[in-house]
């Protein structure tokens, strides 16, 4: 056995209900094929945790350990991962017409997306495991970041990508000694299907969200650094940008757990974004429905990060933390997804098109009166515009000999 947390209880199923202990080859429910979820003992942790104790630790993901699954320090994969900042934004409170408008920046991750956060524990509770080849699909960011990862920690692998992945994204991949294969795919049940038979026949370790009970884990982190960067307070409505939907399933998971040992007594109402041209969770949301059915093309949007036609899952899960929390599930239109990214800019922050989704949805939901003006929002802005740096629309950069001549005749068109 290894040398789990002593809070961990186990992986619990999400539709049979029972529950399994973590091993190398377990990654969905054995009986039903459900997904998994750690379970821990809260009420230990409340009797044990002490804040200021907490407080004086380095302030990456591992700051949390209490709450994550490993225990002892010498596992931790640890190259900064965590602890991005939360910035006050003036102008787009303004902009969306609320009293305060954070943004959890993500772009300040070691390889500037959230998915470090995520295999930060995802990759150190595999190696503990005894995992020693890794296997995952990407839209570019969470293979960069397992790449990163699993090389820190020893562990070799293969990453799948999307055919169409952003050549930046493919540039920074070439960094790392790990086979690349693209997939050329038109319904992600098919990607679903490669590698389920991967996993069974290759003997490789998935970490694609949620397949992997470990990878949103880290993803309770937001809440706990948001009620933490707030001054203890928590936010009216917290938003996140949904892929497959770790990011807001986790941070639901971190704010549940602040209230059960007593640090928040209130829950902030999450809200998930997708690119309204491929937005099965959003339709399901809309008609009620706790799964979601395949919709649109992923290939048609901007916002290429959270592309798909249909989450891992169903979008059982991010549906099921909107229900609960009070929240929504927001389609952004496409026109409405650059003019947010530029608005960041604005504010000094550098957006990946998907990470701006969620001030375009603040702003959609102003609109319609879900968010009032009284309220405090806090928007995950999950990956760097460098992820996607050809995204904004070229500009003229007019060449000119090093003469102020040239200069002043350009000032001059420009004060016009
Ligand atoms: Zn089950």
């Amino acid at each position: 056995m290894f040398n789990i947390s002593p809070f961990l209880l186990g992986l619990v199923c999400d539709d049979c209900g029972r529950v399994f202990t973590p091993g190398p080859a377990l990654l969905t429910c054995p009986s039903c094929g459900g997904l998994l979820d750690a379970g821990y003992d809260l009420e230990a942790i409340r009797k044990s945790l002490d804040l200021n104790v907490l407080l004086r630790r380095k302030a990456d993901v591992w700051r949390w350990k209490e709450f994550l699954p490993l225990a002892d320090e010498a596992d931790m994969v640890r190259i900064g991962s965590g602890g991005s900042p939360l910035i006050a934004c003036r102008q787009l409170a303004d902009w969306v017409g609320v009293r305060e408008l954070w943004v959890k920046y993500e772009g300040m991750q070691p390889t500037a997306s959230l998915k470090d956060r995520s295999f930060a524990v995802a990759v150190s509770t595999a190696k503990l495991l005894g995992v020693r080849q890794a296997i995952t699909y990407s839209s570019g960011n969470a293979a960069i970041s397992l790449a990163a990862h699993a090389s820190h920690a020893g562990m070799a692998g293969l990453i799948l990508v999307n055919a169409w992945a952003d050549a930046a994204k493919l540039g920074v991949l070439n960094q790392f000694a790990w086979p690349i294969v693209k997939i050329d795919w038109t319904d992600f049940a098919e990607v679903e299907s490669l590698l389920s038979r991967a996993v069974e026949e290759l003997g490789l370790y998935s970490f694609v969200n949620f397949q992997n009970p470990w990878r949103h884990e880290a993803y309770q982190t937001y809440a706990f650094e948001n009620w933490l960067d707030l001054g203890h307070r928590t936010p009216d409505h917290e938003i996140h940008p949904i892929g497959t939907g770790g990011g807001i399933f986790g941070s639901w998971k971190g704010w549940k757990a602040l209230r059960s040992i007593g640090l928040v007594s209130r829950l902030p109402r999450m809200h998930g974004t997708q690119p309204a041209v491929a937005a099965a969770v959003a339709t399901a949301f809309d008609a009620g429905r706790s799964a979601a059915t395949p919709e649109g093309n992923p290939r048609d949007t901007i916002a290429e990060a959270i592309a798909n036609n249909i989450p891992l899952g169903q979008g059982r899960r991010p549906l099921k933390v909107a229900y609960d929390s009070g929240g929504t599930i927001q389609a952004i239109p496409e026109p409405a997804i650059m003019p947010a990214l530029y608005k960041l800019a604005e504010e000094g922050i550098c957006a990946e098109p998907a990470g701006s989704t969620t001030v375009a949805a603040a702003k959609q939901m102003a609109e319609r009166g879900i968010i009032s003006s009284q309220d405090t929002v806090v928007c995950t802005v999950t990956a760097s515009g460098y992820k996607q740096p050809y995204a904004a629309a070229p500009r003229p950069m007019p060449v000119i000999r090093p003469a102020i001549g040239e200069l002043k005749k350009i000032m001059e068109r420009y004060d016009q």
